[in-house]
């Protein structure tokens, strides 16, 4: 009774560990198999089986247990990875008589090698751009004050000296996104929300960006008939978080396009929409857009630039005020991201008005995250 036990528990182990588990005897029959294997490896190509083969005959002949990976396409067609490791079972003469075979899945390794070697590929790409353009404008600066003759350098200078200023912001913009998505993943990020007025701090954004440049004949459109409403939030991170949404919807919309952004006060929400006219996003993509690092397309067919860290980024920012951000999105129309921040406020505290005046570090944070678009 005990053994039937005993049987029946190691089966069922067995059958519902991850592991694919096969055993076989010298000459390559299957003496047993659990159910992970028969789901991976039943149907797998005469390839997988010859493989299989060398690779008992050399723990046969050496009598050592060996330890490799194997790819394979399974029933369903997926690919998989497995790292195989064979077990020799021996008699007392010490031959070997059977093969233990266990074999882990380690796919999402591989998905881990591809999603990061295209994410560094992206980042190499993302910092040698702004580079590229500084050195270039050095060397023409150079060059050209050899050359010249008339000694009224100012305009050479002027337009030279931009390009390195904005190339310099965006690589500043890209080393900022990468530290506070480590600090807030890490939890380490500061977190200081007061009591706001959500209207005039959305409106003051806009009015900044509106004063400070236009882009490609594109029009920001702050547009709401709230008057006033107080919320309990972080200024720094949500202007950080509504810069982002409004650099994209600039970046990814086309030449006399429009940036709508407007309020809406819900029964537990705030939402901010930030609406373009721009490209759209297709629906393979929309589902993985705030995920970090998910930005892994070809450059070369990119319509802009871009890491793939702003908008996790912003959701984490978000998700700290205990928010959420999502999207809509059809290809060739549009993309509207709406922000909902609960409607909290801390009634033992005074509501903030010096919060947010256009002043020279308010105006270097809209440079720095504007910073990214590149003009035509
Ligand atoms: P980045 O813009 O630095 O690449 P983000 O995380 O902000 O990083 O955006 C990720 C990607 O999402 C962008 O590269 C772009 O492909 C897409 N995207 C974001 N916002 C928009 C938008 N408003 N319209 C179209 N595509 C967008």
């Amino acid at each position: 009774m005990e053994n039937v036990f005993k049987h029946s528990v190691l089966k069922l182990t067995l059958d519902n560990i991850g592991e694919c588990i096969f055993y076989e005897d010298r000459n390559g029959r299957m003496l047993y198999c659990n159910k992970s294997y028969i789901e991976n490896f039943m149907n797998t190509g005469e390839e997988y089986k010859e493989y299989n083969a060398i690779k008992s005959k050399e723990v046969i002949e050496n009598s050592k247990a060996l330890k490799y990976s194997q790819k394979i396409i399974n029933t369903n067609g997926e690919i998989k990875y497995f790292e195989v490791t064979k077990i020799p079972i021996t008699d007392d003469g010490q031959n070997v008589n059977a093969i233990l075979n266990i074999m882990k899945d380690k796919s999402y390794k591989y998905e881990l090698e591809k999603l990061r070697n295209g994410f560094f590929s992206n980042i190499k790409h993302e910092f040698r751009t702004p580079l590229n353009m500084i050195f270039s404008s050095i060397q023409l600066l150079d060059y050209k004050c050899k050359i010249c003759k008339i000694g009224n350098c100012k305009d050479c200078f002027i337009n030279n000296l931009q390009l390195i200023n904005t190339n310099s912001l965006r690589i500043l913009k890209l080393s900022n996104n990468f530290i506070d998505l480590t600090n807030i993943q890490s939890g380490c990020m500061d977190f200081n929300p007061r009591n706001h007025d959500i209207v005039s701090f959305v409106e003051s954004i806009c009015d900044s960006i509106n004063n400070y440049k236009k882009f490609k004949d594109i029009s920001l459109i702050f547009d709401t008939n709230l008057e006033e409403h107080i919320l309990r939030f972080d200024t720094d991170k949500i202007e950080r978080v509504i810069l982002n949404l409004i650099s994209n919807a600039i970046k990814f919309n086309i030449p006399k396009g429009y940036v709508y952004v407007s309020l809406k006060i819900e029964d537990k929400y705030t939402k901010i929409s930030i609406r373009d006219t721009g490209i759209g996003i297709c629906n393979s993509k929309i589902n993985t857009i705030f995920e970090s690092f998910s930005n892994v397309e070809n450059r070369f067919t990119k319509v802009s630039e871009g890491s793939g860290v702003g908008l996790a980024l912003s959701k984490a920012l978000v998700e700290i005020h205990n928010g959420n951000i999502s999207v809509e999105s059809k290809v060739g129309e549009g993309s509207e991201f709406i922000i909902s921040l609960p409607n909290i406020i801390n009634e033992s505290e005074e509501i903030d008005i010096t919060y947010y005046k256009v002043d020279m570090n308010s105006l270097e944070r809209i440079k720095i995250e504007l910073s990214d678009i590149y003009e035509q």
